[in-house]
């Protein structure tokens, strides 16, 4: 997120971080570039009044770099002209100042579809379903009570069934860049989702890879 108002920093912050989000938050448009140039980013919340570089600058020279993710900007300019610049330079959504918190939860859920090639609102993997909007999870129909935090990281593998992710990569995605990480963060989370999600079963929906890291199973047999 990149805001110059710390009261307005910080509520969002609250909010998302509720939500099982990693949000770094950066006051300054040109040290934005290099953040967004250090973390791979899934999504930008932008203000366009900034210190350093203005938001509308920031996101064209973002799209001018390639890069990839949706860019939302947030701003109490929210004149039609503004509106069109913002889209134009490159962004995906544009939420005028002020707001209500859940109609920014909401535009985040929906961005964060575009990410990968599942755009339902519910994910399912075998008798796994997630609900972000809720952050409900059953499995083969029994309630399954997770913290934020286990919710983001079985959103992200079961988002990409079969798809390996390092702990490195999970480090990235799920804890923020200030984050001085334990070396068996993710192991312990890992733990923690396995012994919930695959209580009295014999196959485990998550996979450990020996030394690569962890995937989703495609081969799962419900019945197990
Ligand atoms: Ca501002």
């Amino acid at each position: 997120m990149v805001e110059d108002e710390t009261a307005i920093a910080t509520g969002i912050r609250v909010a998302l971080t509720a939500d099982g989000h990693a949000v770094d938050v950066i006051g300054d448009g040109l040290e934005a570039l290099n953040w967004v140039e250090a973390y791979p980013y899934d999504l930008v919340i932008l203000d366009i009044v900034l210190p350093g570089l203005d938001g509308f600058a920031v996101c064209a020279r973002l799209r001018a770099t390639g890069f990839p993710a949706p860019i939302l900007i947030l701003t109490a300019l929210d004149d039609v002209a503004d509106r069109v610049t913002g889209l134009d330079r490159g962004a995906d959504d544009y939420l005028a100042k002020p707001f209500a918190v859940a109609e920014l939860r909401a535009r985040v859920r929906a961005l964060g579809r575009r990410i990968g090639p599942d755009r339902a609102a519910t994910i399912t993997v075998g008798d796994l379903e997630l609900d972000p909007a809720t952050l409900s999870v059953t499995r083969a129909g029994r309630p399954i009570r997770l913290t934020a935090r286990e919710f983001a990281l079985l959103e992200l593998l079961a988002r990409h069934p079969g798809q390996l992710f390092t702990q490195d990569r999970l480090l990235d995605a799920l804890w923020n860049a200030d984050f001085v990480a334990e070396s068996n963060v993710v192991e312990v989370y890992i733990r923690s989702l396995r012994r919930k999600i695959d209580e009295g079963r014999r196959n485990g929906l998550i996979e450990t890879v020996r030394g690569s890291g962890y995937r989703i199973r495609t081969d799962q047999d419900p019945g197990s």
